[in-house]
């Protein structure tokens, strides 16, 4: 499969000279899978989803966008989505169930609708379905999504496994496991859906919203520190890590500089960056 980071950053865009390498889109993933031309799912519809459009080769987007919850730079995108936006397109979306007899569309339209948007999600063209989910597995094609609930702050969110049979990644851009415990290091514990998720992983795409050195476990703003998330690796076997939702004030500079910190851990750990594709 082949997956496109089209926002890596977190918790509101980050443009400017600063930026520039890393990026300053808000959470979205796009997955082709083995053989398909376009991509048929999304993980997350921050700012980054304007991005996909391009990628459809004029065509309408036709497949599935799982959130991993509702918080604005998880969803901002999705009405500036062109390619989800046009009458032909038929785009399945799916949010973690939301409970107490609320139903998806009513969720989601929450935050958009009118006084905070012009419209609401069921007035984007095409055809659109809403679906709140449990945690579990669904076949999507040839590809798999196993989702969990894993702690963050406000609103209930998952962690996500997108699998080809082959490969696998698991997706947690936003998380707090200081909120299960503080685990061996002190920066939370590696629970079992996390544990779940992160299984073997061809990558470990994880909050590294962040470092140890500015983590207070009093303070986390329902996030994780990067190296948690390399614990969180050797802890469950990935093979390799990628940080994420990179905090907006982050520059190229000092990330750069967190990352050079990661040269002696025992799996290898990157930095994503808006636009980069990896091929699996
Ligand atoms: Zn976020
Ligand atoms: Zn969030």
């Amino acid at each position: 499969m082949r997956i496109t980071l089209c926002g890596t950053r977190g918790s509101t865009p980050a443009p400017g000279l600063d930026y520039i390498r890393y990026g300053g889109h808000t959470s979205c993933l796009a997955f082709t899978a083995d053989g398909a031309e376009v991509p048929e799912l999304i993980l997350d519809a921050g700012t980054g989803i304007r991005e996909v459009t391009r990628q459809l080769n004029g065509g309408a987007f036709r497949g599935t966008i799982a959130l991993t919850h509702l918080h604005w730079d998880h969803v901002h995108g999705l009405p500036f989505f062109r390619g989800g936006d046009r009458d032909d397109a038929s785009v399945r979306l799916l949010l973690p169930a939301p409970g107490g007899g609320s139903d998806a569309l009513a969720t989601l339209a929450r935050g958009m609708s009118p006084p905070h948007f012009p419209i609401t999600p069921n007035q984007l063209r095409g055809d659109w379905q809403f679906s709140g989910i449990e945690p579990g597995l669904i076949r999507l094609g040839s590809l798999t999504l196993l989702a969990r609930d894993i702690p963050h702050k406000g609103g209930r969110t998952f962690g996500y496994r997108v699998s080809d049979g082959s490969h696998s990644i698991a997706y947690l851009p936003d998380h707090c496991p200081t909120d299960l415990g503080p685990g061996p290091a002190g920066l939370g514990a590696y629970h079992d859906a996390a544990l779940e998720l992160a299984d073997g992983v061809d990558i470990l795409m994880h909050d590294s919203f962040w470092y140890a050195e500015d983590f207070d476990p009093k303070l986390t703003f329902g996030h994780a520190a990067a190296e948690y998330a390399v614990g969180l690796a050797e802890a469950a076997g990935a093979q390799r890590v990628m940080l994420l939702h990179h905090r907006p004030d982050r520059t190229d500079t000092e990330l750069d500089k967190l990352l050079d910190s990661f040269h002696a851990s025992g799996v290898p750990v990157t930095l994503a960056a808006d636009g980069q594709v990896i091929c699996l």
